[in-house]
């Protein structure tokens, strides 16, 4: 389920185009870890091209699957010593990174067990994350994201596959940060705007919540036509509601998690290595408005993203009076 998420997170940023240079997986490499690399590797390298899902039948996805495409390469700790040197990382990974593409399309560099670097290697591999090849993307697959060089990771995102927290589903962590990086409490037709795109949401998810529950009722009908009893209207309706309860929950998560960036930035001294964040994509948006903001308020409209979770949910308050309520107060 995490890896379903953490892969439409990167499919989506693809499509916008705001994939970024490097994803770090957290996962065991050999396992979920090296799978979910091998799974980004078919979508970038798809005949099919990265709007569809990759079709594991056509030449870039079967070579892909099985590590013989030209325009994937893989480092790993060498079995002796069981680093990553700077010998494997200088003598064939960075020239290959620093070389056009085989199939004129997307490269991709795995590097299995990522804290297995040593500090020859980070450093050589960082000048590379610094200065990053076109159309190329580095998938660093480790367990032990706290062995990697903070250098390196602030020039990844992060993806937690297996343990930690699941990233918001898509497309409503995009939808929701696209929203807030518009909005502005300036007058109050601009937090009426910022409200109404939350709303549309909200619309959404209600939609494709009843969706979800029609397909059900389907699917249980279908399996057993003569004993199946369909639910009532009142049970309808509080199975379609539960569902679209559960779907909101990303809108408060991404709402949160934006504010999270923020305030990160907002407190950060100057010179401090770049920080993680959970919307890289939107840094420079984000890093604009930290500059006016500063950290105790950032930290206020953490709080207030969980407020507005209360009013909605909790107390059943209707979200077209919340966010606009709540809105007025967030710069
Ligand atoms: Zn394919």
């Amino acid at each position: 389920m995490q890896e379903d998420r953490a892969f439409d997170i990167v499919r989506t940023s693809l499509r916008n185009g705001r994939l970024p240079h490097a994803y770090v997986l957290v996962a065991p490499p050999r396992g979920a870890g090296g799978a979910f690399a091998r799974r980004v590797c078919s979508l970038l390298l798809c005949e099919r091209g990265p709007a569809a899902a990759p079709c594991g039948e056509c030449d870039g996805c079967v070579r892909a699957a099985r590590g013989t495409h030209p325009d994937v390469r893989t480092l790993e700790p060498e079995k002796k010593s069981r680093v990553i040197g700077i010998d494997a990382m200088r003598g064939s990974f960075l020239p290959w990174a620093a070389e056009k593409s085989f199939d004129g399309g997307w490269k991709i560099g795995v590097v299995l067990f990522a804290d297995r670097l040593n500090d020859a290697s980070s450093n050589a591999f960082l000048k590379t994350l610094e200065e990053p090849p076109e159309n190329t993307l580095f998938l660093l697959a480790t367990d032990q994201p706290d062995a990697l060089l903070p250098t390196i990771l602030s020039r990844c995102q992060r993806l937690d596959l297996s343990t930690g927290r699941v990233p918001p589903a898509e497309p409503w962590r995009t939808r929701v940060a696209e929203a807030l990086a518009a909005h502005s409490n300036a007058s109050q037709l601009r937090v009426q705007a910022t409200a109404m795109r939350l709303h549309a949401i909200f619309e959404e998810i209600r939609g494709l919540a009843e969706d979800a529950v029609r397909a059900e009722v389907r699917a249980a009908s279908e399996a057993d036509p003569a004993g199946y009893v369909p639910p009532d209207k009142d049970t309808f309706d509080a199975l379609a509601r539960t569902k679209e309860k559960e779907l909101r929950l990303a809108v408060y998560v991404a709402f949160q998690d934006w504010y999270r960036d923020l305030l990160v930035l907002s407190s950060i001294p100057p010179g401090a290595p770049e920080p993680v964040l959970f919307f890289p994509e939107f840094r420079d948006v984000l890093a604009e408005r930290a500059r006016r903001v500063p950290a105790r308020l950032a930290l206020r409209y953490v709080d207030l993203a969980e407020e507005i979770r209360t009013h909605i949910e909790v107390r059943n308050m209707a979200d077209t009076f919340v966010f606009p309520h709540f809105l007025t107060w967030i710069h």
